[in-house]
């Protein structure tokens, strides 16, 4: 199938969307057709970049090296050394080949929704339990925004409860506030066009979140959050802050809105509840970060699957 809107796309620099797809699964596996592909791309991005000169620790010089025959290093040509390019990644020490890793960091990264352990254990051909293992390494340790600069620009501010809405069991209002009240809050904020992060805070009053959103974003920002009363302090801390006045049944006045948070906010609660079911709330935030990555990962110069490998190799 080929139409015009195809043909403008290829022509388009910007990514679109669905960018997983500039990385095919035909092409990961061209190009990672087995362990040895994969511990040459690490030795590559790490040591190596043209496969074969490394500095060597040993030598304190520039030397040629040849893979290790029966180990996953290699060798410095003149003094012997083994240099292992797992070493110090998430890689390091597992049992699980690399190319599965490769091949779960694949599936995590491009799959929209999130992918259950369950759908990673098939897909594998591994325990459901070293699937579990896996996914929470990949999870926590690549799929982060530590590091990262504040948001900045427009930044629209919400915050959601997680883990279910009141029931009709909580009869009074007094009663369905309570049930909320117990459930984790999420605090969500998102740069119009841009970067989204997502916090679990311990209240969804006062000092908790009004930290949570100063922690996050840079002060010369024009923030846009509903008439929470909480966020009412927010007006010092920032260049300007625009209230859509939810209680009053308004949802968009001009460029007012915070529609862009709710939708991140939709679809992270659609796939977590697709892909995970139950999360408790001591890994609550881990979660949110995946959805969050994915989300910012979108837009990136390269593909969501480099941008994991990337990560692995040079933390
Ligand atoms: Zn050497």
């Amino acid at each position: 199938m080929y139409n015009v809107f195809m043909a403008a796309n290829r022509n388009d620099p910007t990514r679109k969307a669905s960018s997983a797809s500039d990385f095919s699964l035909v092409e990961f596996m061209q190009t990672y057709p087995d362990d040895s592909a994969c511990l040459d791309r690490l030795w590559r991005e790490r040591y190596a970049p043209d496969g074969h000169h490394a500095q060597c620790p040993r030598c304190e010089r520039e030397r040629k090296f040849h893979r290790t025959k029966t180990r996953a290093s290699y060798t410095c040509d003149s003094c012997g050394l083994h240099v292992h390019p797992m070493k110090g990644t998430i890689f390091e020490k597992s049992t699980t080949s690399l190319q599965l890793w490769f091949y779960a960091m694949y599936l995590m990264a491009s799959t929209r929704c999130g992918i259950s352990a369950k759908q990673l254990e098939r897909e594998l051909g591994v325990t459901y339990k070293t699937a579990h293992r896996m996914m929470k390494k990949i999870r926590t340790e690549l799929m982060t925004d530590e590091g990262d600069e504040p948001l900045s620009g427009d930044v629209e501010v919400d915050e959601t409860s997680w883990g279910g809405k009141p029931r009709s069991t909580h009869r009074t209002r007094a009663e369905a506030a309570a049930f909320r009240e117990a459930k984790p809050t999420v605090l969500g904020m998102v740069e119009r066009g841009g970067r989204v992060r997502a916090r679990v805070i311990a209240s969804r009053r006062g000092v908790p979140l009004s930290r949570a959103v100063k922690a996050n974003v840079n002060p010369s920002t024009i923030l846009y959050t509903d008439d929470w009363r909480p966020y009412r302090p927010l007006k010092r801390g920032f260049i300007d802050h625009r209230v859509i006045n939810h209680s009053a049944g308004l949802y968009v006045d001009g460029d007012v809105h915070t529609n862009t948070i709710e939708g991140f906010f939709g679809n992270m609660k659609t796939g977590m509840r697709g892909a995970y079911k139950k999360v408790s709330p001591a890994y609550l935030q881990s979660y949110l970060n995946e959805y969050a990555w994915r989300y910012n990962a979108r837009y990136q110069r390269h593909s969501m699957f480099e941008q994991l490998l990337l990560r692995t190799a040079h933390t």
